[in-house]
């Protein structure tokens, strides 16, 4: 199989399994338990946030186990608009946000606060200065992504940190995308809040991380109970999905720079091969080494991403999280209709080799060649 598809989700490499597997039979102790097997849990839950925590140049305290990343997308937002309730209700993102913040937004505009979306250009770029000139005096909250899911583009996060401050608003991003995959720390960025996932990054689905630092304060529980986490995302905590997210990170982390390196000269080759099929566009800027999003303008989506299913190559349509709808990104970039329903997102991971985008290229010229365009 040909799996084209790390932004939607990764294999976990046998090194974080077995961690999981360990984590569930041998220390399968209540992490808050008083005894030795207990205290093995614990350490194993401490051990991933330290892990975590080192990825992003952050203290463990202010790394908080999430069950995904739209929890700490949604944490985040509401946790944001808690503390600077005195400053306003006004929230300010973009319009090609993940899902998982847009439909926050909607409910809390649905509640009471307002929204601007800032609009990406045709390219699916996002400048500091339009987000920043988006800020009102009442603006409480600013949430822009780090890398976007679909186009690859990197979003200015450290510059709007920079500019927003002398300006209450509290800065919250979603790294979801770009977390080990482009070079960041947590300080450097200066965003108050950043969300992570574990499965975009050889960890298992179902854990994530939020990121408070800066100057975030008192953070708002997500949910009210027992202690842990510090009492503010309580429930026992999963360990297995802690420690093989911990032990992914670490895999991650250890070959980093071949990776990215890897991932980049994947998206280069990608680039010059796909380039050669007629009619083929590039969609967005490419600009995380990892996304690539082209379109064969009149070919829907949906048939190439059937057609080279049946070839065992796997490919998204647009994205995987709005199976079936156009994209609210795509849309957004302003992109015609007959080039944004024939884009495809095509996404790299470490074990992806040049014969795969070889397999690609073939299977797009022949859909290019075998099919006539419906759109
Ligand atoms: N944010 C971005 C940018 C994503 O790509 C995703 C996953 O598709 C998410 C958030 C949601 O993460 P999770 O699947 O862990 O809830």
């Amino acid at each position: 199989m040909i799996y084209l598809d790390h932004a939607a989700t990764t294999p976990v490499p046998p090194e974080a399994a077995q961690a999981m597997l360990e984590a569930l039979t041998k220390d399968f102790g209540n992490p808050s338990a008083q005894y030795a097997p207990g205290r093995q849990a614990k350490a194993i839950v401490d051990r991933g946030r330290a892990i975590i925590a080192g990825a992003l140049g952050a203290k463990p305290e202010q790394i908080f186990f999430t069950s995904c990343g739209t929890e700490g997308d949604n944490w985040a937002l509401r946790a944001a608009l808690h503390q600077n309730r005195r400053v306003g209700k006004h929230i300010v993102t973009t319009a090609v946000e993940h899902s998982a913040v847009l439909q926050c937004v909607r409910q809390l505009e649905r509640e009471g606060c307002s929204a601007t979306y800032v609009k990406p250009d045709g390219e699916g770029r996002i400048t500091a200065r339009a987000v920043l000139s988006a800020v009102r005096e009442d603006t409480a909250l600013v949430s822009v992504m780090l890398v976007n899911n679909e186009t690859g583009a990197v979003f200015p996060v450290e510059e709007i940190a920079a500019g927003l401050r002398d300006h209450p608003a509290l800065l919250h991003t979603d790294a979801v995308q770009g977390f080990l995959k482009i070079p960041f720390t947590a300080k450097g960025l200066g965003a108050d809040y950043i969300t992570l996932s574990a499965h975009k990054v050889g960890g298992p689905k179902g854990i994530g991380a939020l990121y408070a630092g800066g100057r975030a304060k008192n953070v708002l529980p997500l949910l009210f109970g027992g202690g842990q986490e510090g009492g503010l995302r309580p429930g026992t905590e999963a360990t297995a999905q802690i420690a093989g997210f911990a032990r992914a990170a670490e895999l991650r982390l250890e070959r980093r720079e071949e990776i990215a390196a890897r991932l980049a000269a994947c998206r280069d080759y990608a680039r010059e091969r796909l380039g050669a099929i007629p009619d083929l566009r590039f969609v967005g800027p490419g600009d995380a080494p990892h996304i690539l999003s082209v379109s064969l303008p009149g070919y829907p989506s949906q048939n190439i991403v059937s057609e080279l299913d049946g070839k065992g190559i796997y490919i998204s349509a647009g994205s995987a999280c709005h199976r079936g709808k156009a994209s609210h990104v795509l849309t957004a970039m302003g992109l015609d209709k007959r080039t944004a329903a024939g884009t495809v997102r095509v996404s790299f991971g470490p074990e992806t080799s040049f014969e795969d985008v070889d397999a690609l290229f073939e299977a797009l010229l022949a859909h290019r060649n075998t099919r006539f365009p419906m759109l």
